[in-house]
């Protein structure tokens, strides 16, 4: 027998329809690409945008399933798009600006993209690129007349004269729940950009699933800034949970640095905010020098690799802030655990805190855990194990686009995550390593994860990264590469006294070596495939 409920798909323009009409008055505050000064609209005004969007794509001849591409920092106008364009059936595909220009051209061919919206910071780029993007119809470019620039850009128009061409009289359009609504390259962090197909129903899940306390812990006297961006797998779902729960948003634009966000974090009585590490470095760094206090901030939320224990101490510590660390991935559309303190765990203060918090945390309802060897036998779950994280739930992937024949499941249903970690007996995970970036040195297993996060803990380190070189007996030994802070240079016995005693001896570094900068990937995380590229030629002393 059935129940007896509404049939109320869930698709996503239901988000921006309940911002205006419960929350009309909340503003999203954009720091504008032209000159970094702020525009202010209301939840009223962003969905009376978004259908406009929607009318003029329709007039523009985009229908049901074609790929609209954008190229675009975190602004009101990149928001307004994403509605529209999932508004009426057809996909919003969000180009990651730091890949390189021949990944780009590629994703774009691959995705098959009817028109391109880019912001000023990239047309440069994109001119030189528009040879090799035949799919592409028509180039709006995110601005207005008076900034509109030269271009050779095919039917190049500023996207205000493009949008003042429709109203707003515009009913959404009704489809199943199940329709794609959002496209997302993995950033090839292991091997070529794999798309990621989102549904409306799985972004709208998503959003509920990890807006709730234990997570996000999102409501309407909040004010959030995503500074992770939408073209990093959904923004981490700020770009829906924020208008679902009706919290201000305060979008960076395209100023990512310490003081440009600080001005924000205070001026605009940001409560909440999220990025990866590398961001937050900046901000410290900024602090430190100016000796900045964040007077509204309360909760900051890092992820997308493994956040640091002396960064976490730091803002907590410091600033009074409370980090909750994250994990997630592009597959995962993107979150898949988080970690905030259990009824379990109440009990922990001081050191046996930060002995949590490092971890990568549980998962919300919708996220199923599973962890398994090679064979894909079940692990236990005793946080020590490390063993291949699986997991399953109505937003993890179960294909990739135009792959839709190649299974990436396993007999249960699992997606394998390609990380490896352990499951503590309360369901908290961590991760150990990525499978192609643990070290095997003797047969087990050393975590480069777990030695930057001791190495960063060093007073003279900014960064630290951890590669396996070849070793004639022991196969592979861990290679410490640190980036100092300005004016330090720690030396190998020093940083090496320092993590002794808090690892197993085995693990403590063969080699210590300094560099100015540490490759990262187009999303902020260690590119370790470059970095081990870069010390191809190193032989370990002795
Ligand atoms: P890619 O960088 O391959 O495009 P994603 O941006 O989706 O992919 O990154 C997903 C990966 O990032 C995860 O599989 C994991 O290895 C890493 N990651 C994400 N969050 C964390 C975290 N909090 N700690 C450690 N690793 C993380």
């Amino acid at each position: 027998m059935l129940g007896l409920m509404q049939d109320w798909p869930l698709l996503l323009h239901r988000i921006i329809d309940h911002a205006a009409i419960q929350h009309g008055t909340r503003e999203v505050v954009s720091r504008a690409v032209e000159d970094g000064g702020l525009r202010r609209r209301s939840y009223v005004e962003i969905r009376e945008r978004a259908l406009r969007v929607a009318k003029r794509l329709q007039w523009q001849g985009m229908r049901h399933g074609d790929r609209v591409a954008t190229l675009a920092w975190n602004t009101d106008r990149h928001l307004e798009l994403w509605y529209g364009i999932s508004g009426i059936g057809a996909i919003t595909h969000t180009v990651n600006p730091r890949l390189f220009p021949d990944q780009i051209a590629w994703i774009i061919n691959h995705a098959g993209d009817r028109l391109l919206f880019l912001d000023l910071t990239f047309v440069a780029m994109i001119e030189q690129l528009q040879e090799k993007l035949p799919s592409i119809e028509r180039y709006v470019i995110l601005t207005d007349a008076a900034h509109m620039p030269q271009t050779t850009l095919k039917g190049a128009v500023a996207y205000e004269d493009w949008l003042a061409e429709a109203d707003a009289d515009f009913a959404w359009l009704a489809f199943d729940e199940n329709t794609a609504a959002g496209l997302c390259y993995t950033s090839g962090t292991t091997g070529g950009p794999k798309g990621v197909l989102y549904s409306h129903r799985s972004n709208v899940l998503h959003a509920m699933t990890w807006a709730a306390p234990d997570y996000l812990n999102l409501s309407s006297r909040d004010t959030v800034m995503p500074v992770v961006p939408l073209f990093h797998a959904n923004s981490w779902s700020l770009a829906y949970s924020a208008p679902m729960t009706g919290a201000k948003l305060v979008m960076p634009g395209a100023k990512l640095d310490g003081a440009s966000l600080y001005e924000l974090l205070e001026g605009e009585g940001v409560t909440m905010t999220a990025a990866v590490p590398t961001v937050w470095l900046g901000l410290l760094q900024h602090l430190e020098a100016t000796g900045g206090k964040l007077s509204t901030l309360k909760r900051v939320v890092i992820g997308g690799s493994a956040c640091p224990r002396a960064m976490t101490e730091a803002f907590e510590r410091k600033y009074g802030v409370t980090v909750s660390h994250a994990w997630g991935m592009t597959e995962m559309s993107p979150l898949g655990s988080f970690c905030s303190v259990k009824p379990v765990y109440e009990h922990l203060e001081g050191e046996a805190l930060y002995d949590l918090k490092v971890k990568q945390g549980h998962p919300g309802f919708t996220v199923e855990f599973r962890l398994t060897d090679d064979a894909g036998r079940d692990l236990p779950w005793d946080g020590k194990t490390f063993g291949r994280l699986k997991m399953r739930g109505p937003a993890v992937a179960r294909a990739y686009f135009k792959r839709e024949d190649e299974p990436i499941l396993d007999e249960q249903g699992f997606f394998d995550t390609g990380d490896v970690g352990t499951i503590d007996p309360a369901g908290y995970m961590q991760i150990t390593d990525r499978s192609k970036d643990v070290i095997k040195s003797g047969g087990e297993w050393i975590s480069s994860i777990d030695l930057e996060n001791l190495a960063v803990g060093h007073p003279d380190v900014a960064e630290a990264a951890v590669i396996g070189v070849a070793h004639p007996k022991w196969d592979e030994r861990p290679l410490l590469v640190i980036v100092p802070k300005p004016g330090r240079r720690p030396g190998k016995e020093e940083m090496l006294a320092f993590m002794t005693g808090k690892i197993a001896k085995w693990w403590l570094p063969d080699d210590v070596v300094l560099v100015e900068a540490i490759p990262h990937t187009a999303t902020g995380k260690i590119q370790k495939t470059a970095l081990r590229e870069m010390f191809r030629d190193y032989r370990l002393p002795g």
